[in-house]
């Protein structure tokens, strides 16, 4: 089958890797000029593991090709996936200008029945959209049906996630759409992904209502460890013996400095929004958010206590990302950290092991920031190490080397990465969040 991949970032460039590997015919298309011409040359512009190689096995075997020119690539296809950006807007709702302007191009080019998905994380109503949106524009008579199919895949593991996900979730009122999309996911039905076919509108609200809910788990577990700081509390014991249960699960119980990335602030401010235009109050998200936010927040406080007046101190920070295994800094709490820390008079020494180039563009404004080669560099002669990315190249420093390059030997680990008596051994004071700060041994 020949599908169009409309948007070819994060969602767009793994959707169509994945489908070109699956046997189907993908053409990705995206409006900008450079990263189309980056993925001609075989460049692909952005850091996912095991991306590049699929990429380019696809595209030898003449299954996946890039291009700018949207309307031959939307005549040729029967499935147009739209995996364009729903960027929030100041309220908080979902930007659907991107959305808006492909159902508009889908319109003028029309030849024939096609199905149109959307990938992209849209409000619920969105579906509707682009289907009065199409018929406006392409006539009473034209042929397509419009699917719902929400993406779950999480960047740094996003091929695994694509080719092996929880579920796959299915919404159309149009049963042929529904059928072609079985066809084009059929490798996932033999391997037993559970599929969820529903109508468009439950199909939408399962995505939101998913990031809302692991949201929720992120900034609940983060009040915990707020509050184990406070009674001499292990919050790491807390989360092992909270997850133990088979109703709560041991995932996204990893406390931090806030959830960030693309998607789940958008999402959850979306979500509030979506209620709010519906005269109702999603009481809980926006108390999540708002912890979020003082999460952030209580991080940079947390490194002042620690070390007293920033003003005129250097820190050596590890980690810009907003996770590890991606270069992707939308939101990161890392870079707002780095940012409170630098407010607050600190001059930093920063290392990323991918996101340097995106991190030097979000922070551009800030002159107190050295970019740093690696983990080493980063801590020499600072007058304390704070960890904001767990990358696992983190997970095993030579302590003793850092030691001897640090001013003082002083970790704030701000993503529990080291165990507290291990490096209170190793010469460290050693701080982290919801357990007892550890000293020099
Ligand atoms: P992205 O910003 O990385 O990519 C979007 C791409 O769409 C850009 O390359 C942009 O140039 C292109 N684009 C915009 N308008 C276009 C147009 N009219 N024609 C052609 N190309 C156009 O975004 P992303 O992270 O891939 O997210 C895309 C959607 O998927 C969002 O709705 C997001 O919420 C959702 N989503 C993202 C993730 C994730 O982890 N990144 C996971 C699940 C869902």
């Amino acid at each position: 089958m020949d599908i169009c991949v409309v948007g070819s970032g994060y969602v767009g460039l793994v959707t169509g890797a994945c489908l070109a590997d699956f046997g189907m015919t993908v053409v990705g298309v995206d409006k900008d000029a450079d990263k189309i011409a980056a993925l001609q040359r075989g460049e692909i512009p952005i850091y996912e593991p095991g991306l590049a190689p699929l990429v380019a096995r696809n595209v030898a075997a003449g299954r996946l090709s890039f291009t700018t020119e949207l309307a031959p690539a939307l005549e040729a296809a029967t499935a147009v996936f739209i995996a364009v950006g729903t960027p929030p807007l100041p309220d908080g709702s979902a930007d659907l200008r991107f959305v808006r302007e492909v159902a508009e191009s889908i319109a003028a080019h029309l030849n024939g029945y096609k199905i149109i998905v959307t990938k992209s994380t849209v409000p619920i109503g969105t579906g509707q959209m682009i289907e009065e949106t199409v018929r406006a524009g392409a006539g009473a008579g034209a042929e397509f049906a419009v699917v719902s199919n929400p993406e779950f895949l999480r960047e740094g593991s996003a091929i695994r996630d694509f080719v092996r996900p929880d579920r796959v979730v299915i919404g159309s009122r149009d049963e042929r759409a529904v059928e072609l999309m079985l066809d084009i996911y059929s490798p996932l039905r033999v391997a037993d992904v559970p599929f969820v076919i529903t109508d468009v509108e439950s199909a939408e609200l399962i995505k939101y209502a998913s990031n809302a809910f692991l949201a929720t788990k992120i900034s609940f577990i983060n009040e915990v460890a707020a509050l184990c700081e406070e009674l001499g509390a292990d919050v790491e014991t807390v989360a092992y013996g909270m997850g133990l249960d088979s109703r709560i699960g041991p995932q996204f119980l990893h406390p931090g400095p806030g959830f960030g990335g693309s998607c789940f602030p958008k999402d959850t401010r979306a979500v509030v929004e979506i209620a709010r235009g519906r005269g109702l109050d999603f009481r809980i998200v926006e108390a999540v958010l708002a912890v979020n936010d003082a999460t952030r927040e209580r991080m940079v406080d947390k490194v002042e206590r620690a070390l007293g007046e920033l003003a005129g101190k250097t820190l050596g920070v590890l980690g810009l990302s907003f996770k590890p295994d991606t270069d992707d800094v939308r939101e990161s709490p890392a870079i707002a950290v780095a940012r409170g820390l630098i407010e607050r008079g600190a001059r930093l020494r920063v290392h990323d092991p991918e996101a340097m180039a995106p991190a030097r563009r979000e922070l551009a404004d800030l002159e107190s920031i050295e970019y740093c080669a690696d983990p080493y560099a980063a801590a020499e002669g600072v007058d304390a190490l704070v960890i904001l990315t767990e990358w696992n190249q983190f997970r095993a420093l030579d302590l003793a080397r850092l030691r001897r390059l640090m001013r003082a030997p002083v970790v704030i680990d701000l993503r529990n990465v080291y165990e507290p008596a291990k490096m209170a051994a190793a010469g460290f004071r050693y701080l982290s969040v919801g357990r007892a700060e550890a000293a020099a041994g």
